[in-house]
């Protein structure tokens, strides 16, 4: 994680870097391009459900704490919503429903049964004990329990939250429901109908689009240079999974600040000095600012933070040759198009971090089937489905001579779109 910012607003050069904005504005363009009535764009702007909850929760003192919680569903004409939800102190409403429709673009993109939905609590989990988060986590089920579940909507980890949490959570709404339902909800430990492979998954699609992207620019991923911004679930995997495929990662960051070291960090270690929050820098003195990182001279540059990361301050500074946006929403708007006048690779967030979604999807199938798979199955399935989704979207990109964002846009409304039309909604 790195500098805390609101979602919605705007920095000191007046960049608009409200992330629902930002969305809404390539979905018209997407919409357009495809030539849909504005009806379409009318449907597809806001969630199609927004509920907002108040959950009080029992703090270890004794006193009692009311926490803002939000869960989306964008849009469900493909079928159920599917998408993750975050514990932050800088959750809005905004940004959940923006996430929400990211989620919808991830599904058609990669082509998923679903439609895409989002939750997110305003709290600070480093500062909760564990009780507390239990607490919170099952409150919030109960709070929102009436419009989930495996058929209608399907939660996951996101930032700040992990299988522990959607172990509780399976629990309470299995508990509500009077059966075992380990569909209700994925990223699951593997003992509670867990899926092989699902911790990694997000990095895993990241390094899928990373060596495909590679390919195209004719850059070698054993001994290219690596940036990884952000040292949480899919940053740690990433900087692990490029580390053992040769590539020199010289550079990782969290919260606090950036360790570079142009020969190469010593990823081992750093992981093994992590805590579960992806904090490791606080325990070294020679450090760089996030900021700074962003700029250094690096072949591959990997967002894998939070928001607003490289904007149109910083974008005609970056170096890199390639951008894989493995968090969401770190680029703006007019930064995606710095970088790509730039002849910068920016591979786009709603496809990068796909591979996350598509093995929750995996463990769904697997919990509804009640049959499992091997790591490999797992593991050749992901693979398949991120090099098709990663094709597709570079060829339209390049037949319509539009950047990758815009295009990943068009593969991933155009599903929706259709099916709502087939539905008679639109
Ligand atoms: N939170 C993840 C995402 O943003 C995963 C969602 C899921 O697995 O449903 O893609």
């Amino acid at each position: 994680m790195v500098a805390d910012k609101p979602a919605d607003s705007t920095n000191e050069n007046n960049e608009v870097n409200d992330v629902l904005k930002s969305t809404q504005t390539v979905i018209r363009q997407a919409l357009d391009k495809l030539g849909y009535p504005e009806e379409v764009y009318e449907l597809l702007r806001e969630p199609l459900r927004l509920l907002t909850v108040r959950i009080p929760v029992r703090m270890d003192d004794g006193s009692v704490k009311v926490f803002t919680g939000y869960r989306a569903q964008h849009n469900d004409a493909v079928g159920p919503t599917k998408g993750g939800v975050r514990f932050h102190p800088d959750v809005t409403e905004s940004e959940v429903k923006a996430l929400s429709i990211w989620m919808s673009l991830k599904a058609g993109i990669v082509d998923l049964p679903y439609g895409g939905g989002k939750g997110g609590i305003v709290c600070d989990p480093r500062e909760m004990s564990f009780r507390e988060l239990e607490r919170l986590s099952r409150g919030y089920v109960r709070a929102i329990s009436q419009i989930v579940g495996p058929t209608k909507d399907i939660p996951a980890p996101d930032v700040f939250t992990n299988s522990q949490i959607m172990a509780w959570m399976m629990d309470e709404y299995s508990r509500i429901d009077e059966f075992n339902n380990p569909g209700f909800i994925t990223g699951k430990p593997l003992v509670l109908g867990g899926s092989h492979g699902r911790e990694s998954a997000t990095a895993k699609g990241v390094t899928i689009c990373i060596e495909e992207a590679a390919k195209k620019r004719g850059i070698d991923i054993k001994g290219a240079r690596v940036i990884v911004q952000g040292f949480g679930n899919a940053g740690s995997y990433l900087s692990k999974f490029m580390h053992d495929a040769g590539a020199k990662v010289i550079a990782i960051s969290d919260a606090y600040g950036a360790l570079y070291d142009p020969d190469g960090l010593d990823i081992d270690y750093l992981l093994d000095r992590r805590d579960s929050f992806g904090t490791v820098t606080k325990l070294f003195k020679n450090t760089i600012t996030n900021k700074e990182m962003l700029e250094l001279d690096c072949d591959i540059l990997v967002p894998a933070a939070i928001e607003n990361q490289i904007t149109k301050e910083n974008a005609h500074h970056i170096k890199a040759d390639i951008v894989v946006e493995a968090a969401n929403g770190p680029t703006t708007l007019e930064a995606t198009q710095i970088l790509t006048e730039r002849g910068i690779l920016l591979v786009p967030d709603v496809l990068a971090s796909s591979g996350g979604v598509t093995v929750s999807y995996f463990e769904w199938v697997q919990n509804n089937q009640g049959y499992y798979w091997t790591e490999e199955e797992v593991e050749e399935k992901l693979r398949k489905v991120m090099v098709k989704a990663f094709n597709n979207v570079y060829n339209t990109a390049n037949t319509r001579n539009i950047d990758m964002r815009l295009a990943a846009y068009m593969v991933g409304v155009r599903k929706m779109a259709e099916a709502s039309r087939f539905r008679g909604w639109i």
